[in-house]
Order: C-alpha cells, then sequence, then structure tokens
C-alpha cells in the first residue's frame, strides 16, 4: 500500500510503498477513506511527541472494514468505522467507571506498536513503527478491533474521520470532561481543529458567552461562524485581561487550552474566576509551568486534563454523528480543503500557516 511515512525528526513525510501484515487475533484490517491532517502529528515530526522512527503517521480517520482477525466481534467486513486512536480494555478499574481514555490496558501499549509488542508495517523487510493506534496516512491500517467505532453507512467517510479526533477531542472536552452548564461563560485559547470543536461544544452546551483567543484573525473569523460570542486576537499581547473585561472583572468560569503551550496553559489558570476550571487539551508542553498555587488555592480553581475530551468512543462518536445529520454540529464546515496523500507536506504547510479549519486526505 501507499503510505506517508516519518523517516526521521524535522524531514517532510515520505509518501512510499509499505508492505502490511493482514490483521492477527483481536485486530482489524481497515481500507481508509480519509484522513484529518492533525497537529498531534506535526508534534511527532518535531519531536515534541516522541515516536519510534519510522512510522506511518495519521491519528484522525474512517474507512470500511476489509478483513477480520480471529475472535473479532465488535465489527464485520463491510462496516464503516472511525478510527479510535485510544482503543480501551473495556473491564480495568477506568473502563468500568465510563473513563476509558484513561484505560489500564492502553496505558501499557508501548508506542508505536500493536498490543502485542510488534507491528504490521514492513519497508525493505524493516519494521515500521504505528502511530496513535490507528496510522491513518496509508490506503490500509490495522488496528485493534476496539480501535473500529462502527458508524452508519450514510454518513460521508470524508466526514466521519473528523470525528475521530478534533470533533470528539473538542467537543466532548466541553460536555464530558468539563460539563459546561447553560449560561457559562468560556474562553478558548486556540482555535485551530481542536478549538474550534471546544466552540462547537459550548454553544451545544448552551454557554452565554464564548470568547475566543487566537493569533490569526482569519482562525477568529471561523470561530465567529461556528458561534463564538467574542474574539481576542493574542497578537498585541496577554489576552487575560481582556477575557476579565468580557466576563464582568471576574473571569471566565471555564477556560480551554488547545493549543500546547507553556505560556496558553498558564494563562487558562489566570483567565478563570473562582470556583473556575481550567481545562487542557493540547499536548502538554514540556518545560515546567509557572504556575501562582495561591490563586488556584484561594479562589478554589479547579485544573483538568482532557485526554480525547474523556470521550466513549462507541457511546460519544454515535451521538456527534446524530447532531451533525440533525445540523447542529458542523462538519462540512470544518473541512476547508481536500488532499491528496501526495500533498500531505502542503497540508501540513497550509495548517501551520492557518490557512485550514481542517485538511482532509481523499483516498
Ligand atoms: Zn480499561
Amino acid at each position: 500500500m501507499k503510505a506517508a511515512v516519518l523517516q526521521e525528526l524535522n524531514s517532510p513525510l515520505v509518501v512510499e510503498n509499505v508492505d502490511f501484515q493482514g490483521p492477527q487475533a483481536g485486530e482489524v484490517l481497515v481500507k481508509v477513506a480519509a484522513t484529518g491532517v492533525c497537529h498531534s502529528c506535526y508534534h511527532a515530526v518535531t519531536g515534541n511527541l516522541s515516536v519510534p522512527l519510522p512510522a506511518v503517521l495519521g491519528d484522525e480517520g474512517a474507512g470500511v472494514v476489509e478483513e477480520v482477525g480471529e475472535g473479532v466481534t465488535l465489527v464485520r467486513p463491510g462496516d464503516h468505522v472511525i478510527l479510535s486512536w485510544a482503543p480501551s480494555c473495556g473491564n480495568c478499574v477506568y473502563c468500568i467507571q465510563g473513563y476509558p481514555a484513561v484505560c489500564l490496558m492502553a496505558s501499557r501499549i508501548p508506542r508505536g506498536f500493536m498490543a502485542d509488542g510488534t507491528t504490521r508495517y514492513r519497508v525493505n523487510g524493516e519494521p515500521v513503527y504505528h502511530f496513535a493506534n490507528i496510522s491513518s496516512f496509508g490506503e490500509y491500517t490495522v488496528i485493534a478491533e476496539e480501535s473500529a467505532i462502527p458508524i452508519g453507512k450514510d454518513i460521508p467517510l470524508d466526514k466521519a474521520a473528523l470525528v475521530g479526533c478534533s470533533v470528539t477531542t473538542g467537543v466532548c472536552a466541553v460536555t464530558n470532561t468539563a460539563r459546561v452548564r447553560p449560561g457559562s461563560s468560556v474562553a478558548v485559547f486556540g482555535v485551530g481543529g481542536i478549538g474550534l470543536n471546544v466552540v462547537q461544544g459550548a454553544v451545544l452546551s448552551g454557554a452565554e458567552k464564548i470568547i475566543a483567543i487566537d493569533l490569526l484573525d482569519a482562525k477568529l473569523e471561523m470561530a465567529k461562524r461556528l458561534g463564538a460570542t467574542h474574539t481576542i486576537n493574542a497578537a498585541a499581547g496577554d489576552p487575560v485581561p481582556e477575557v476579565h473585561a468580557l466576563t464582568d472583572g471576574l473571569g471566565a468560569e471555564y477556560a480551554f487550552e488547545a493549543i500546547g503551550t507553556k505560556t496558553t496553559y498558564e494563562q487558562t489558570v489566570r483567565a478563570i474566576r473562582s470556583r473556575g476550571m481550567a481545562v487542557w487539551i493540547g499536548a502538554p508542553p514540556r518545560e515546567p509551568l509557572s504556575i501562582d498555587a495561591g490563586v488556584v488555592f484561594w479562589g478554589e480553581k479547579t485544573i483538568m486534563g482532557s485526554n480525547y475530551g474523556s470521550a466513549r468512543p462507541r457511546h460519544d462518536m454515535p451521538r456527534l454523528l446524530a447532531l451533525y445529520k440533525s445540523g447542529r454540529l458542523k462538519l462540512d464546515e470544518l473541512v476547508t480543503r481536500t488532499y491528496r496523500l501526495e500533498q500531505i507536506n502542503e497540508a501540513f504547510d497550509d495548517m501551520l500557516r492557518g490557512k485550514v479549519a481542517r485538511g482532509v486526505i481523499r483516498f
């Protein structure tokens, strides 16, 4: 198959022929229909997210089940599926409470491998590693059956692909992690692929004030179209005083970080009022943070991490698609441009320049 491979850090991806092995017990072979181009992959390119190389990248996709391995019961050939990058066991202490994003089994899968510690990809006989459990930048992918989330055949797969990462991560951070209540004030730091969906989640939750913050006016315009009530261009300086000015001088009730920098992680804690909640969604920065413990203590503030929006993929993804069908969740509007796999590096450039809400590769 053709797949986009990251061979070494800080280099362009190379589209090449990759040999793949069929699904083993508990695994599924999926013919990928479409994959979103996500910033998480770029974190792998820069090394901010460390993964064994060479690897087939891609962490947001959808496709059709082609073949299933021994013992697979959750899907069968022909099923349309979203690829979930967070397979979970369903039985551990966290899964049984409804928190599969922190599944104990999943946390033990070594990065770059299938659960059994081997890979299904090779080039010239040498192993090529998996990425984010789904490696969606290839014509085919071999995944754990728990990563294949069945959906209706009436949903276009290039739209469903977005629900595999950015939509679920953003919307469910609001509905599941933070449980934002109607009438709330919400600040969103960074309105790229994830942040725009935080805006959508805030609209769905009935937030009264939705303040979008970014460095690029084009992205702030997109945020407005999706329901942001106020925008702040942070290029001029610290946006936190303006967030306070827009929220009766108190700060927002919720602030979501959707970029992954030390500065914005810290800003969310200052942007919220007493009893408010800062929710960290962006890939964690490597440097230690500098946070005033006093403002958290005296103000009884909450800081929450949000991994995959605290989503339960088999439950939440079909619900998100139902909201799309009823017109209440916008997916068509998120896809600014589509590409061929060979244009993957151009798609990264467009994402980094803020030219697209989401770029999608169609196979
Ligand atoms: Zn589990």
